[in-house]
């Protein structure tokens, strides 16, 4: 190994996203995974992530958001494939519920396009919905999913070929301040360098004990259904979506040909889990809590079950993202952009996390995301 400035711990979206930024600006930089990239331990594997414009969570969201477009657009070419698919999405509920108050709220704000479209219009023009006569949708063009494995791949490439070196099957024990650096302890070595991004998702809390907050570590369920019906569930006429109702929020996606029509429950139990030893089995309380929203809103899709995966949300206790140094320690960059919807700002979190290891602040603005909110 050459002697490397920076190290990145947890090669998921973020940690990938981190090393191919810092790679291009010509740092010497390492990254750490304790499992291969890709693997289903963590956040970020699986096929598909949604993608949208306006924000329900906070119109402050949409300033990044606008930024993020042009980036997973630029990582595409650089890619030479594709990894976005702009389908539209709705979003459902009735008209005080959070997700349709707070899109319309985002999207007013920032003068987004957006149309209102009743329940009887909703089903009309999207036949896969069935959904109560006081429920609305409000319908962004701007919304889709991107695809996540490829975008994992496609960051670990770019930043080998950028002069990132990477290992797997390592684990970082420990992460130690010292006069001239910081010190990362590996289970096999220990490694000098000036500066340390802890990318590690439902890790960090372990590897970083002085962190002012705790981050939970919660389990979600994923599953895919075989329609009834799949045309209705086609990319021409099904958007990415997502429901507020009496059973919580879910979301899905279009048909995902041979594998079915993946819906899954936002917040699914909220059940905190320990990230190095839970539960990844989905049992038939996880799959009903997934069918209830299927049977009553999608009904063409409430067929048998092809598949159901776990993952894990890194909950901040506000429901943002954490990105910033470790108080008093300027070496140690935190970026947890997670909260159970990060993915769609991953390639702008790399450029962010470069800027703050390479300047030691940003020009995006991410007071949002500091840790010092929780003072
Ligand atoms: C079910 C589900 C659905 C989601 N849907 C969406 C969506 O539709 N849209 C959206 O924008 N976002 C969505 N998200 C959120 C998004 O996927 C996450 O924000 C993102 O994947 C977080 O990536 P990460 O790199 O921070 O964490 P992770 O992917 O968990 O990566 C952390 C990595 O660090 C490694 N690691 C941990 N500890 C150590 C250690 N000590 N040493 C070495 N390596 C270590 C882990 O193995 C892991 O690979 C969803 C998340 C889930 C779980």
């Amino acid at each position: 190994m050459t002697r490397v400035d920076t190290v990145v711990v947890g090669l998921g979206v973020m940690g990938g996203a981190a090393l191919r930024s810092l790679a291009a600006r010509g740092l010497r930089v390492l990254g750490i995974e304790r499992f291969e990239p890709g693997h289903d331990r963590g956040s970020s594997h699986g096929a598909t992530r949604i993608l949208r414009l306006s924000y329900f969570e906070h119109p402050s969201y949409v300033r990044l958001l606008r930024e993020a477009y042009p980036l997973w657009r630029e990582l595409e070419a650089m890619a030479g494939r594709r990894l976005l698919h702009i389908t539209g999405i709705v979003e459902i509920g009735t008209p005080d519920s959070q997700l349709v108050r707070g899109t319309l709220a985002a999207a007013r704000e920032h003068d987004l396009p957006y149309e209102i479209l009743n329940a009887t219009e909703l089903m009309r023009r999207h036949p896969a919905f069935r959904v109560p006569s006081e429920f609305i949708a409000v319908a962004q063009p701007d919304g889709g999913f991107v695809e996540a494995e490829p975008t994992l791949a496609a960051q670990i490439a770019l930043a080998r070929a950028a002069g990132a070196e990477i290992r797997t099957n390592t684990t970082v024990r420990a992460i130690e301040p010292r006069q001239d650096g910081v010190r990362v302890i590996t289970d096999s070595d220990a490694i000098d360098v000036a500066r340390v991004v802890v990318a590690a998702g439902a890790g960090i809390s372990k590897l970083l004990p002085d962190l002012p907050i705790r981050l939970r570590a919660t389990r979600q369920v994923l599953a895919w259904f075989e329609p009834r019906q799949p045309d209705v569930f086609d990319a021409a006429r099904c958007p990415v979506f997502l429901i507020e109702g009496p059973h919580g929020t879910h979301y899905g996606f279009p048909l995902q040909p041979g594998a079915g029509v993946k819906v899954a429950k936002h917040h699914h139990f909220e059940e905190v889990v320990d990230p190095d030893d839970y539960d990844r089995n989905v049992s038939s309380s996880d799959e009903a809590a997934i069918r209830a929203a299927v049977a009553d809103y999608l009904p063409a899709a409430n067929g048998k079950l092809n598949a159901a995966t776990t993952c894990l949300y890194t909950m901040a206790p506000d429901g943002d993202f954490i990105i910033d140094t470790l108080p008093g320690e300027p070496r140690i960059i935190v970026a947890s952009p997670c909260s159970g919807h990060g993915f769609k700002f991953a390639p702008l979190i790399g450029e962010i996390v470069a800027e703050l290891a390479t300047n030691g602040t940003t020009t995006r603005d991410i007071t949002r995301f500091r840790l010092d909110r929780f003072a």
